[in-house]
């Protein structure tokens, strides 16, 4: 080489921005030159296909219809002749569309051959036997290659689905537009030219580098310089002139980004490290935007998507959660669903989470927890053969302190979330972490760095992979979940042909962009990460819940999910436990067990983390969910009354009082248990009753005559009237001559000023006031005090459903002019009614009530005001709670109740983290408490509320527009308590807290059978210990309902689960009656039921338990056959 002595001609400098600038003009399909660049290749022929004939599903009971392909009978069809420009609509609507395809003959010899399809909206190719090929979602994904078998020169049929939705159903400000309509734009044949789309990924990664990489890095400047040199040397009249500008982009992606090869090279042979592991998933929300109905057919359209691209791509890996969603594939597409299983074999088809599906985790109770795992664990044995080690749960609104343990217990270790990358307020600092949980369990948990589940693959979210990773020191690998997703889809082919550049990239320049890698699975990532940090040992650890900070109005929006989730979980636990009691007493008797295991399905499903939140479109909840819950709570009633018929042995009835008793379901003794028996809806015992002296005759608001009972567990266990001769403290109303009403029981007095605020709670028996009557910033300058209801102006930043706002507890109006009246005044329950104007369109009418007790002290302990609400709501934007200043003024942590647990948060507001806590979750009560005293709220169906300072603060109701407008407009009830106690936080709260909830049930029934079964089972010692969940074992032979646990034993089990409530270890014996279960042995489990060790029994059946603070066991007592 030699040096020119002269130079004629200087060169410039290029100036930067401009050449960078320039660069988008090189791939731009619609600028002004797109003609004289890359994009006039991109098609080597096009053409229209003509003859397209539509069908517009008709409604069924006026409602959309989606049938399935073979349930059509195409052959009458009366189909009208379409073409582009044609609309689709309107909203929701289903068509089909059948397509007469002939390719032409020259086109066979080409590499690929694909339809052009777009409808503007959702739709799904179907072969002419109704074998699904591939989803279409307008704009996102048009092409569909089509497939060897089907490159023929003669015509073929196709029939497109159209889905009158987008990937996000149809809008949702306020409800979904019911008149949207769906532009077919073209339907068209092409013969692509596969080297000009080629370069435009090379180039679109290189012009990607070129503008992000940072500057001071060569690789920046020489990928501009590349972009530059291959649109200098393109030609628009020169198609060879693309191969020379693929040859210029190899110098930086290198010659392997056609094929799988790229990712077998390294930059670094000897590391061979991977930075990021690309996997592909599409998150379909079970509902959302649309009802489950449409994701019945996101489900096929985005999986068959998948199944193809994993042909296409041989490194491709991808991975879908929620059993629920496989099980409706396999009863609506079983032709697909046998090829998602022979993509599983080959690594490329991953089923993950182990849940029934992605569920919200700070509503359901704990043993619905569980039965989210005990569901799509054992669903996915059968169907894949092994238990998922991943809890997947990207998108959930919170996660509970219990978490960790629960995924020990059925067979997790691991987890995966993204979410908390939302937090509005404070940055989760961790991206790779051990999470210990309540109990001290935990998990291996890693939040994908780039903050989404729903990555492009871009060049930027590769980046981001590494560069937002939270502690690269620790492990230097991240997670990329790349694909489209909420509303389905999953990766397209580009995605995969962008990762491939990327890493051909990586390999040709070195460090500065990631080593991303597809092909590996997400265990192989999670096995790296335990090889690389000594098992976990050298991992940071955060320590219990991890709250989202965001999100928090998902606690109360629309009440009527949360209650009838409350209500429906309860009755699955009476249900199971008397149709275990029936099943192993009676031969008669047949476990209903498909029908449970149904119920549970459908509870589980609403507990999806957008219907239980109450985050859905009106849709879903008015036409799926609550004539779904509906109907759970009436099945569960007849079966309940089923096994109770059993139970109650058939032996001749003479009903007397004397040998009739009420239900309990909980396994403790319970006391002073009022219950109200309408004429009406209990016609025979309320006859009974007439004759009696034991009750009190009420009116009841629809004047409907009605008796009030009360009633307590007796010696022998069973549940009986008291006599209003036992009751030791009468309950008592007066109103004074100022104007005040007392209501007191002699143990208890409470004063209400006149317009129906509790300006005082004087616990007699410690001497002690419960009410502060200080005036502050929050409770204003009138009449001070508890029960005092407040609406919140809610104004959210944004999704008005999901969210209230920290500055929203600054702008509120106390609801301080209540009327009040006495509405009851008898020994068994005194009360008054509050009555307040909300505004001209709404009211609350409370009923504050204390009832009479009988003498014995352990039964006197349960003293508490219950608060009985009914509320006509109809308001926009504000937010209903009701608050009680206390005295228990420094207690720096109050107490919530969780799954299986409390968990604890401070009650000041001293640094960000603690700010952004003011709302939180809980389930049957919070709990204030000081040394000595304390206070706690319970409530019936209310999972949101906070306590801060000394001020106890319940949510109930909220008015969210979107993305339902109607949302909790209209009635409702609810019931809370306010119950003081002496001592800090303990059992009697939690027990009280079920007592609250399970209330007793008024069947009548005859005693004699009962009394031994209901005996058969009880747990003694430490009182924190709850049983609290008695059913049949699901592997019994007449439980089971799947083929891979089949078993020829003939033996019955009964399954227990007993918890320690509070935070310490304890001790408890189980005792088990021998004359009533005839047992064979007794098992510990893991929360799926699979046997650990044999555990004995001691010769009185007794078995010693030791629990550790918050543990959960699980025990199983086989029967003798
Ligand atoms: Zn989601």
């Amino acid at each position: 080489m030699s040096y020119d002595r002269y130079n004629y001609q200087p060169n410039f400098k290029p100036v930067d921005h401009l050449f960078d600038d320039r660069l988008r003009q090189f791939t731009n399909g619609g600028g002004e030159f797109s003609d004289l660049n890359l994009p006039k290749f991109y098609d080597a022929e096009r053409k229209g296909i003509p003859n397209l004939k539509s069908w517009r599903v008709p409604d069924v009971d006026g409602k959309t219809a989606r049938p399935l392909f073979r349930d059509i009978d195409f052959s009458t069809i009366d189909w009208e002749n379409i073409g582009p420009g044609y609309n689709f609509g309107p909203s929701w609507k289903s068509f089909w569309v059948k397509l007469e395809v002939e390719i032409p003959e020259s086109w066979l010899t080409h590499e690929i051959i694909e339809l052009d399809w777009d409808s503007s909206s959702e739709a799904l190719i179907y072969d002419q036997n109704g074998l699904p090929l591939q989803a279409f979602t307008g704009g996102e994904r048009n092409l569909f290659r089509i497939p060897h078998k089907y490159r023929t020169a003669d015509s073929q049929t196709f029939y497109i689905e159209v889905a009158c939705n987008g990937m996000f159903g149809n809008g949702a400000d306020g409800h979904p537009d019911p008149n949207r309509y769906f532009r077919l734009n073209h339907a068209d044949l092409v013969l692509p030219n596969m080297e000009a789309r080629r370069l435009y990924w090379d180039f679109w990664i290189l012009g990607d580098a070129a503008r992000e990489f940072p500057g001071g890095h060569w690789e920046k400047y020489q990928s501009a310089d590349i972009c530059t040199k291959i649109m200098d040397v393109f030609d628009p009249n020169d198609l060879e002139s693309v191969t020379k500008g693929r040859k210029l982009a190899q110098k930086l992606l290198g010659d392997k980004v056609d094929s799988e090869a790229v990712f077998d090279e390294f930059n670094n042979d000897k590391l061979k490290r991977i930075d990021v592991y690309g996997i592909g998933n599409c998150h379909i929300d079970t509902a959302w935007e649309w009802p489950f109905a449409e994701t019945k057919r996101k489900i096929v359209r985005s999986w068959t998507t998948q199944l193809k691209i994993a042909e296409e791509y041989p490194e491709y890996v991808f991975v879908a959660s929620q059993m629920q969603q496989f099980k409706w594939l396999k009863l609506y597409h079983p032709e697909i669903y046998t090829k998602v299983k022979e993509k599983y074999t080959t690594n490329q088809f991953l089923p993950i989470g182990g849940s029934w599906v992605e569920n919200d985790t700070n509503l359901p109770n704990g043993e619905s927890l569980i039965r989210q795992f005990l569901l799509g664990q054992r669903f996915q044995f059968n169907e894949f053969g092994f238990y998922s080690n991943i809890f997947w749960l990207p998108d959930t609104f919170g996660y509970s302190s219990q978490i960790p343990q629960i995924c020990q217990i059925v067979g997790i270790s691991r987890f995966l979330t993204q979410k908390l990358s939302w937090n509005n307020i404070n940055q989760f600092p961790l991206s790779t972490f051990n999470w210990k949980g309540l109990d001290g369990s935990q998990v291996l948990v890693h939040m994908p760095p780039a903050n989404t589940y729903t990555a492009g693959a871009h060049f930027g979210d590769v980046i981001r992979s590494q560069q937002q990773h939270k502690n690269l020191r620790d492990i230097p690998t991240g997670l990329l979940l790349f694909g489209h997703g909420d509303g389905g889809g999953g990766p397209t082919e580009e995605m995969l042909e962008k990762l491939r550049r990327c890493r051909g990239l990586a390999n040709q320049t070195g460090s500065l962009i990631p080593t991303v890698h597809v092909g590996k699975t997400v265990d192989d990532f999670y096995d790296e990460v335990l090889e690389k940090s000594n098992n976990g040992l050298d991992l940071p650890t955060w320590v219990g819940e991890m709250y989202l900070e965001y999100h928090r109005g998902t606690y109360t929006t629309q009440a009527r999910i949360k209650r009838y989730m409350r209500f429906g979980e309860i009755r699955l636990h009476d249900l199971e436990l008397v149709a275990t009691l029936a099943s192993v007493s009676s031969g008669k008797y047949k476990y209903p067990s498909k029908k449970i295991h149904d119920l549970w399905e459908d509870l589980c499903l609403c507990q999806f983390h957008d219907v239980v939140p109450g985050s859905c479109i009106g849709m879903v909840y008015y036409d799926e969910v609550y004539p779904m819950l509906e109907e759970l709570l009436h099945k569960a009633d007849k079966l309940i009354e089923d096994a109770l018929e059993v139970l109650s042995g058939g032996e001749a009835k003479t009903e007397t009082l004397d040998n009739l008793t009420f239900f309990n379901s909980l396994p403790w003794k319970r006391s002073n248990e009022l219950l109200e028996i309408s004429q009406a809806e209990q016609p025979k015992l309320y006859q009974l009753l007439n004759n009696e002296s034991s009750n009190i005759t009420v009116k009841s608001a629809s004047e409907d005559d009605t008796k009030l009972v009360s009633v307590s567990t007796s010696n022998d266990g069973v549940v009986k009237l008291n006599s209003l001769d036992d009751i030791k403290y009468p309950a008592s109303v007066k109103k004074t001559s100022s104007g005040q009403y007392i209501l007191s029981n002699d143990l208890i007095k409470a004063t209400i000023s006149s317009t129906g605020i509790i300006t005082s709670l004087y616990d007699i028996v410690n001497e002690r006031e419960i009410i502060a009557p200080e005036s502050t910033k929050q409770t204003g300058d009138g009449v001070v005090g508890g029960n005092q209801y407040i609406v919140f102006d809610d104004e959210p930043l944004n999704y008005s459903a999901w969210d209230t706002e920290l500055y929203s507890l600054n702008k509120f109006k106390l609801l301080s002019e209540g009327e009040v009246s006495i509405l009851s005044d008898n020994k068994l329950k005194s009360s008054i009614l509050v009555k307040n104007k909300i505004s001209d369109q709404s009211y609350i009418e409370t009923e504050i009530s204390i009832q009479g007790l009988l003498s014995n002290t352990e039964e006197v302990d349960f003293n508490f005001v219950k608060f009985k609400s009914f509320v006509r709501w109809h308001e926009k934007y504000k937010f209903l709670k009701v608050q009680f200043p206390t005295t228990i003024y420094s207690a720096s942590q109050a107490n919530y109740e969780t799954q299986f647990g409390v968990t604890q948060r401070p009650t000041h507001w001293n640094t960000t983290w603690e700010i952004a806590k003011f709302e939180v979750a809980h389930h049957k009560f919070m709990d204030l408490s000081e040394f000595g005293y304390g206070v706690s709220v319970l409530n019936n169906s209310k999972y949101g509320g906070a306590i801060h300072g000394n001020l106890i603060r319940l949510s109930l109701l909220r008015s969210a527009k979107s993305p339902d407008d109607q949302a909790d407009m209209g009635d409702h009830t609810f019931e809370y308590a306010l119950y003081p106690h002496k001592g800090y936080l303990g059992v009697d709260t939690v027990k009280l807290g079920w007592n609250f909830n399970y209330r007793i049930e008024k069947h009548l029934f005859n005693s004699s059978t009962f009394t031994a079964l209901s005996k058969a089972i009880t747990l003694e010692g430490s009182s924190n210990l709850i049983l609290s969940h008695i059913k049949r074992g699901e592997n019994d032979y007449d439980v089971n309902q799947y083929d891979c646990y089949k078993t020829t034993s003939k033996q019955k089990s009964i399954v227990l689960r007993i918890y320690e409530s509070l935070g310490g270890a304890s001790a408890g014996v189980l005792k088990l009656d021998s004359k009533v279960l005839n047992i064979d042995k007794v098992y510990k489990t893991n929360a799926l039921e699979e046997e650990g060790e044999e555990v004995k029994l001691n010769d009185k059946s007794e078995l010693a338990l030791k629990l550790k603070a918050f543990d959960i066991v699980t025990y199983k007592i086989v029967l003798k056959e």
